[in-house]
């Protein structure tokens, strides 16, 4: 690239930010150059810009129904909580089932492709960062998957879509082809403890990473949480991207309150040029 060309992005990104962000995206591009060991930790907000809503805001799934239906206890209780359950469950799976990435995504598979990425932790379930290609075992999904579904009493997992195939077709409230235990989702839901060994697996990279990108995070959801606050308590260096202040604003090198997707495509053109 020419130092015309050059001269050009940082222009462009003068201009798009007002002459507030560019410093910004430029300490951020600089941190990922230097850096070799990068966790990244992703939250709603990466995938509401893939269109998928966030489950916990005002406006989407709770209008029409009652959270405290979807508490692990009351699925496993009540014959109705399940039947709602699953209904409220097979509408958002279709969305994210429909979605695609979008260039938040790709962008940590650029730093994949770069040698840089030690982990994605995820509070997602919905599959974005391994359909923009990311190496599945980078991949931790701390909240579960929607694309699998397993049976509380036995543990036989199952695809989902076949599930959602009988769903549709006949079966109301799906139960095991083994045991005739309760199925649900493979996430966790409200009441349900972190999976064990996925939350070990990100405090190991927390401890170990010498830099951590959160994106799309608010940072309020506990534990999951604690593990960008771990890394950066363990030295790491924190980038948080996110349309709102997070409770660790206050402890990061870089903090851009914007469109994850616009920002990291102008890390990556900088990142491109220096090159
Ligand atoms: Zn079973």
């Amino acid at each position: 690239m020419t130092i015309k060309q050059k001269f050009m992005i940082l222009y462009y990104l003068f201009l798009f930010s007002n002459g507030k962000m560019d410093n910004s995206i430029i300490t951020a591009a600089k941190l990922i150059d230097v850096s070799r060991k990068i966790l990244v930790f992703t939250g709603a907000g990466i995938s509401t810009e893939s269109g998928i809503p966030d489950f916990r805001s005002v406006g989407g799934i709770w209008d029409k129904y009652n959270p405290s239906d979807f508490h692990l206890q009351n699925i496993i209780s009540s014959e109705e909580c399940r039947r709602k359950y699953w209904e409220m469950s097979s509408e958002y799976y279709k969305v994210m089932k429909t979605a695609t990435p979008n260039y938040a995504h790709y962008s940590i598979k650029h730093i994949e492709e770069r040698g840089k990425l030690a982990a994605i932790v995820t509070q997602n379930i919905d599959r974005l960062h391994h359909r923009a290609g990311c190496s599945s075992e980078k991949i931790i999904e701390i909240h579960g998957t929607a694309f699998l579904v397993s049976c509380l009493s036995c543990g036989t997992t199952y695809e989902r879509d076949l599930i959602e195939e009988r769903f549709i077709e006949y079966e109301k409230i799906p139960i095991c082809d083994r045991c005739s235990g309760i199925l649900k989702p493979a996430t966790v839901s409200f009441g349900q403890a972190m999976p064990e060994d996925k939350m070990n697996q990100s405090l190991a990279y927390a401890y170990q990473c010498d830099l951590c990108i959160v994106m799309g995070s608010s940072l309020v959801v506990y534990p999951a949480a604690s593990i960008p606050e771990i890394a950066v308590e363990n030295g790491a260096r924190l980038i948080i991207i996110n349309r709102d202040m997070t409770p660790l604003d206050h402890k990061a090198d870089v903090v851009i309150n914007d469109s994850i997707s616009r920002v990291m495509k102008s890390i990556d053109e900088l990142s491109l040029s220096s090159a």
